[in-house]
C-alpha cells in the first residue's frame, strides 16, 4: 500500500474495543478523526466512543469487507486479534503494525527466537510440544516459568515451577488445556532486580521516538504499579532503551510498541516481551507527557509527524483491578487527592483480575507521587 497522509476527518479503524481501544478512540477524536471500532463484545468500552461499531465475530468475512470500506487505515489494541484478518484488511488498507509483525509477536516462541537471532538478550528458553516434555531440558533446569506460546496475557496460561510437586501440577494443568498442535515455552525463572518497560514509537519512515524507562511491579502476573522515571542508573536506562529500539527496528515495526525488560542485579538487561501496541505501563503518558502513547498510535497510523516525547511530571500509576473499583468509584475522596488523574473504564461487569480503571498520581518527585499512591493503595486493601 502507498501511504497518503490521512487528514483529520478521515475514519480510522481499531480492532478490539477494550480500554486500550477506547483510549485510542479518544485520542483520535481529539484530533478530529472518526473512529470505527470492531469488537465482537457489544459491551466493550470503545464502542461508546465510535462513529461506527461492528460486533460481528472476527472470522466474518463479509464484516471484514464492510470494515475495510468504512475505514481508511487500521490498527489494533492488542496482539491477540487474528493476524489472518489483519492480512486480509492489509490488501485494501494500511494496517499498522503489519500482519507480519503481528504474526511474530503473537507466538512467544516465534518472538523469542526472532529476538535471539537478532542478537538481543532474552531469557534462556526451550520449546515445549507436549506437557510431559516440561522439565526434561537439563540445560534449562529449574526453576522455570512455562507459558502457552499463544493467547496468554496478564499472567494467564503461565506456570511457575520451582520443584517436582509444581512440575507435576503444571503438566496436569497443561494437559487439561491442551489442544492439537499446541506449544508452550519454558523459560529460566529470573531473579531479576526490577522489571522495566519502554515505549518505542516508530514511523513509516523509520524515525524513532522512545519514552522514558518506567519501573513496573506485577502482582500475580498483572501490572500493579508503574513508576516513571525508573530509578536506575543512566547506563542501565540507556542500555534498556537501546535494546528496545533495536528490537522494534529489527521487526521493522510501524506503530507504538512497548518492550518489557528484566534488569538483573549484575546490570544485565534482557527482553521479556514486545507488545505491538500501547501498553498499560504507558498509561501515565496520558497525564504526564506532552503527547500520549495513544496519540502517537493515531499519528503513526495517519502518517502525521511523531509527537515530541516530553515528561512533564514524575508519576506513579496504580491499576484498579476487579472489585477494587467498588472501593473507590462510589466515593468522591479520590477526586480530592491533589495530582490524581482518575480513569474509570466504564466496564459493566466486574470480574476478578479484570482491569477496571487506573489512577495516575503526579507530583514534583517520584517519592512524593509514590507516597500518594501508597496512601491510596492502603484504602484499596
Ligand atoms: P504476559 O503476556 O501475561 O504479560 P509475561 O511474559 O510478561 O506475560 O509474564 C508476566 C509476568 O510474569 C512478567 O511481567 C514477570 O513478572 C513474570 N515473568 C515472566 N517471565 C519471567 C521469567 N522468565 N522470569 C521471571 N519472571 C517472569
Ligand atoms: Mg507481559
Amino acid at each position: 500500500m502507498t501511504d497518503p497522509l490521512l487528514a483529520p476527518g478521515a475514519t480510522i479503524g481499531v480492532l478490539g474495543g477494550g480500554q486500550l481501544g477506547a483510549m485510542f478512540a479518544a485520542a483520535a477524536r481529539r484530533l478530529g478523526y472518526r473512529v470505527a471500532v470492531w469488537d465482537p463484545d457489544a459491551d466493550a468500552p470503545a464502542h461508546r466512543l465510535a462513529e461506527c461499531s461492528i460486533t460481528k465475530p472476527f472470522a466474518d468475512t463479509a464484516a471484514a469487507a464492510e470494515f475495510a470500506r468504512q475505514v481508511q487505515a487500521v490498527t489494533f489494541e492488542w496482539e491477540n486479534v487474528p493476524s489472518d484478518l489483519c492480512a486480509r484488511l492489509e490488501q485494501e488498507r494500511p494496517v499498522r503494525p503489519s500482519s507480519s509483525v503481528l504474526r511474530i509477536i503473537q507466538d512467544r516462541i516465534e518472538q523469542k527466537t526472532f529476538l535471539q537471532r537478532q542478537g538481543l538478550a532474552v531469557p534462556r528458553f526451550s520449546i515445549i510440544t507436549s506437557p510431559q516434555q516440561l522439565g526434561r531440558d537439563e540445560a534449562l533446569g529449574l526453576p522455570l516459568i512455562c507459558k502457552t506460546a499463544r493467547s496468554g496475557y496478564d499472567g494467564k496460561g503461565q506456570w511457575m515451577v520451582t520443584g517436582t510437586a509444581e512440575l507435576t501440577q503444571a503438566r496436569a494443568a497443561m494437559q487439561e488445556g491442551a489442544q492439537p498442535g499446541m506449544r508452550w515455552i519454558a523459560e529460566e525463572l529470573l531473579r531479576f532486580e526490577r522489571e522495566v518497560s519502554v515505549l518505542v514509537v516508530r514511523g513509516v519512515d523509520g524515525a524513532i521516538r522512545t519514552y522514558p524507562l518506567v519501573d513496573n511491579v506485577h502482582e500475580a502476573g498483572i501490572l500493579r504499579r508503574t513508576t516513571v522515571p525508573a530509578d536506575v542508573s543512566s547506563g542501565v536506562a540507556d542500555h534498556a532503551t537501546d535494546l528496545a529500539a533495536r528490537a522494534v527496528t529489527a521487526l521493522k515495526g510501524i506503530g507504538v510498541f512497548c518492550v518489557e525488560l528484566f534488569v538483573m542485579a549484575d546490570g544485565r538487561v534482557l527482553i521479556n516481551e514486545v507488545a505491538p501496541r500501547p501498553h498499560n505501563s504507558g498509561h501515565y503518558t496520558l497525564d504526564a507527557c506532552t503527547v500520549s502513547q495513544f496519540e502517537q498510535q493515531v499519528r503513526v497510523l495517519c502518517g502525521l509527524p511523531l509527537g515530541e516525547v516530553r515528561l512533564l511530571s514524575p508519576a506513579v500509576m496504580i491499576n484498579l483491578i476487579g472489585s477494587e473499583i467498588d472501593a473507590v468509584s462510589g466515593k468522591g475522596n479520590l477526586f480530592e487527592v491533589p495530582g490524581a488523574a482518575v480513569h474509570f473504564y466504564g466496564k459493566r461487569t466486574v470480574r476478578p483480575r479484570r482491569k477496571m480503571g487506573h489512577v495516575t498520581f503526579l507530583a514534583d518527585s517520584t517519592g512524593e507521587a509514590a507516597a500518594r499512591a501508597d496512601a491510596f493503595c492502603a484504602i484499596l486493601r
